[in-house]
């Protein structure tokens, strides 16, 4: 143990969406945080949390404040990152129904189609069985993107009526539902310990199923 080394900090996209549920989530791990509004702020994290929110706003808000290349850049050199709903949008490889000047980063070998579930189905709520989770996660999917084509090189690690819905290609790993707003920090651990980051995990009187 190095005791000088500082400790890894995780950011979370704050430029729009779900992003401060994410904080609480990775600091009930133990993990020091930082909100990413800048270029200056992508420099100091060593991964990301990319929130649910809109993915059009979002891409548009990552290119005016000059982060989108700057991201991508990040990304191909290995920062593993953790999408989520629009999150997942922005990082799938195709989008169908998105706008049509919608840029995503493409780092994870799947399609999908915006808003997938269904107008007349906002959002909705079920349990998912995820592979090395002992227990079911709580899944709550809000206007969720739905996986609709996966890449041979795509792990996926967990379905809802047989259609992907957690899914992880190397250090990318996406959820096409909002792991943040059950207070139940198993997939954030997930990622970062998949990742190499030490996390410690206070399991857990706040967790609900
Ligand atoms: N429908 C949104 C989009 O297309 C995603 C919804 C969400 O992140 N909860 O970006």
């Amino acid at each position: 143990v190095n005791a000088a080394q500082p400790a890894p900090c995780i950011g979370v996209l704050a430029l729009q969406g779900a992003f401060t549920a994410h904080e609480d989530a990775l600091r009930s791990l133990h993990v020091t945080t930082r909100q990413v509004r800048t270029p200056a702020d992508l420099t100091q994290v060593a991964a990301l949390v990319m929130p649910g929110g809109e993915s059009t706003t979002m891409a548009r808000l990552l290119e005016t404040s000059q982060m989108f290349d700057e991201l991508s850049a990040r990304i191909s050199a290995g920062m593993p990152v953790f999408g989520t709903c629009a999150g997942m949008i922005l990082l799938a490889k195709e989008v169908l129904d998105g706008r049509t000047d919608q840029r995503s980063f493409g780092a994870i070998d799947i399609g999908v189609r915006r808003n997938g579930y269904g107008r007349q189905v906002d959002s909705f709520e079920t349990d998912v069985e995820v592979s090395g989770l002992d227990r079911p996660f709580h899944a709550v999917f809000i206007r969720a993107p739905k996986v609709v084509t996966t890449g041979t090189a795509v792990e996926v690690l967990a379905t809802h009526d047989g259609v992907p819905v957690l899914a992880r290609q190397g250090h990318i790993m996406v959820a096409s539902f909002h792991p943040e707003i059950t207070a139940d920090a198993r997939l954030h651990q997930m990622f970062l310990q998949h990742n190499g980051f030490t996390t410690e995990h206070r399991s857990t009187s706040t967790e609900r199923g």
